[in-house]
C-alpha cells in the first residue's frame, strides 16, 4: 500500500465510524419505551397494575420511583409484586402525567435529551450522570 491508499483507507473507516455513531445516537434516543400505567379502583384502593415494567424500562429502582409517587400523590402506597396499592381513590389518568414528569426530571438527561443516565448521590446532593454526553446535573437528592 502507497501512501494515497492508506489515506483512502482511513477515510472510508473514519466515514463508517461516523456513520455508526449516527445510528447510536438515533437508536438511544427511540430506545426509552414508556408502558402506558395500567390503573384501576377497586373499592376505595387503587391499584397500578403494571408498576413493575418502570423501573425496568426507566433503569431505576422501584423504590425511588415508588417514593416519587407517594410524594406526588400525598399517599403511601406500597409494592405488591407487580402492583402498587395506594389507598384512596387517585385519579387513574394522573398517573401518566407523573411518569412523564419523573422521566422529564430524572432520567433524560437536560444537555442531550439522552435517556441513557444513571443517578449518583454524594453527601446528601444528587446527579443525574448522562452516559450518553458525559453532563451532570443536579436533582433532588431524594430521588438519586
Ligand atoms: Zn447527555
Amino acid at each position: 500500500m502507497n501512501k494515497d491508499d492508506n489515506d483512502k483507507a482511513y477515510e472510508v473507516l473514519l466515514k463508517r465510524i461516523q456513520t455508526n455513531l449516527g445510528d447510536t445516537a438515533k437508536k438511544s434516543a427511540a430506545r426509552l419505551e414508556v408502558p402506558v400505567p395500567q390503573v384501576m379502583w377497586v373499592g376505595q384502593r387503587t391499584i397500578f397494575r403494571n408498576f413493575m415494567e418502570f423501573p425496568k424500562a426507566l433503569r431505576r429502582e422501584p423504590e425511588k420511583i415508588l417514593l416519587y409517587l407517594n410524594k406526588e400523590l400525598a399517599s403511601a402506597g406500597y409494592i405488591a409484586g407487580e402492583r402498587v396499592i395506594f389507598l384512596g381513590r387517585k385519579e387513574p389518568s394522573s398517573f401518566s402525567a407523573l411518569i412523564d414528569r419523573y422521566i422529564k426530571d430524572y432520567v433524560i438527561c437536560p444537555v442531550c435529551q439522552s435517556p441513557d443516565t444513571r443517578t449518583e448521590k454524594t453527601k446528601k446532593l444528587g446527579f443525574l450522570h448522562c452516559e450518553a454526553c458525559g453532563a451532570r446535573s443536579s436533582i433532588k437528592a431524594t430521588y438519586a
